[in-house]
């Protein structure tokens, strides 16, 4: 018999990614104090949770969290549809759609889901997903399960964007684009594809896992802070996970979006509900994260510290003004290199490889939160120049025009 056996199939790519460096590491860590961790028994500063506030250690956050459990008990027992729809679900939804200055919000389970949920119910076979090269793998993976046409076009190219949907005009449409770039900390062009949207009768989807709590008034994401309302973005997707310091996630949009989802997203028919607990932590983010406004000011100085410190330092930076800040290294053996002599010096950095980023982009992905210090930051700073100028070619120290942006097989 010439059937191949799946688990050595399975061991011989990894046996191949072993080969290219590209291994990912799974880490046992142990969260201290603000950004500390522990990792090995030895205590490290993080930079690189996607806590961009500090909410996930909040002490309101975490009261709310335990108050509900000890209140209602940890899980939601059954879907939405059935019986799981609880107290603290319905009240989160309400105040992340008067947040968000949107008619209704929908929870799903995480960001995945969400993503998931939306495509698989508003694409068919018949309809066209266009997307922006370095999306989140979770759209990208959510074509599949919609059976519709992907176009990718340029990263954060309207133009090209415009040339796909010219090709197809009399085909239903869903333009889908992060709002940050979760890799590369760029933002989408969102006011220009949304005036692409409406003049090509297409509809606009923006995934902002990472603009949620950190850009626009009162951390209303990406979306707000293009001055774009639920016209311009129909389908909004909203992550708890990274600055509201929780877990799950949120589409939000007009009453004709959210009941359709309701009937027929079946990432969100058929799980159980996220456990009430978390919601009631969410919705004590969501308050903080609103109307702390001097952790988006703090975060705002850290990027400029930082930014201004590579930059003094020569290191390779790409264009990001968010939390999210790449040192690009180019293959993925120097990118561990630095990681790791990073982490000999008591910081946290942990190396992106392909397929995460395109062949080539191997980087650092270095995030900021709100409890960071100016000090720690240039601490990281002295320490990344130095470890960069510790690699054979001294790669890294020019400052690249932007990453890679080809053959990306989605991020993380
Ligand atoms: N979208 C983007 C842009 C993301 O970065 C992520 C998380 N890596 C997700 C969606 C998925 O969100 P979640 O972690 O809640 O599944």
């Amino acid at each position: 018999m010439s059937r191949p056996d799946l688990i050595a199939r399975l061991a011989q790519r990894q046996a191949e990614r072993a080969a290219a460096q590209g291994l990912r590491r799974l880490r046992v860590v142990v969260r201290g104090e603000g950004a500390w961790l522990a990792l090995n028994d030895r205590r490290v500063l993080g930079f690189a949770s996607n806590d961009y506030l500090g909410l996930a250690g909040h002490p309101a956050v975490r009261q709310a969290l335990v108050e509900c459990a000890a209140r209602e008990g940890v899980g939601a027992t059954a879907a939405h549809l059935l019986g799981g729809h609880q107290r603290e679900h319905a009240a989160l939804e309400t105040e992340l759609a008067t947040w968000l200055e949107r008619p209704r919000a929908l929870l799903f389970s995480t960001g995945v889901m969400a993503n998931l949920g939306v495509l698989g119910t508003l694409l068919g076979p018949d309809d066209l997903c266009l997307q922006d090269r370095l999306n989140h793998a979770s759209l990208l993976d959510a074509v599949r399960t919609a059976g519709c046409t992907l176009k990718r076009y340029q990263h954060a190219d309207a133009a090209s964007a415009a040339r796909q949907l010219a090709t197809a005009p009399d085909r239903a449409a869903l333009l889908a684009t992060d709002g940050v770039f979760s890799m590369d900390g760029d933002m989408a062009p969102l006011a220009t594809l949304a005036a692409l949207a409406r003049t090509a009768h297409a509809t606009l989807m923006v995934d902002d896992a990472h603009g949620i709590g950190v850009l626009g008034p009162e951390g209303r994401g990406s979306v707000a802070a293009a001055g774009l309302a639920t016209d311009d973005v129909p389908v909004l997707m909203a992550t708890f996970g990274k600055a509201l310091g929780v877990a799950g996630a949120a589409v939000v949009g007009n009453e004709a979006l959210i009941e359709g989802l309701v009937q027929f997203a079946r990432t969100y028919v058929y799980t159980t509900a996220l456990p009430p607990a978390l919601a009631a932590a969410t919705r004590a983010a969501l308050r903080v994260a609103r109307h702390e406004s001097w952790r988006r000011d703090q975060l705002a100085r850290l990027v400029r510290h930082f930014r201004h410190g590579a930059r003094a330092r020569g290191l390779a930076l790409a264009d990001s003004h968010t939390p999210i800040q790449p040192v690009l290294l180019g293959d993925s053996a120097s990118a561990l290199a630095v990681s790791d002599a990073l982490e000999r010096h008591g910081y946290f950095v942990p190396a992106i490889r392909p397929p995460t980023v395109p062949p080539g982009g191997a980087r650092l992905r270095v995030t900021l939160s709100a409890l960071h210090r100016e000090s720690e930051v240039e601490g990281l700073l002295d320490a990344l120049a130095s470890a960069i100028g510790e690699l054979p070619a001294a790669r890294g120290v020019e400052v690249a025009p932007s990453s890679p942006r080809a053959g990306r097989q989605g991020s993380a």
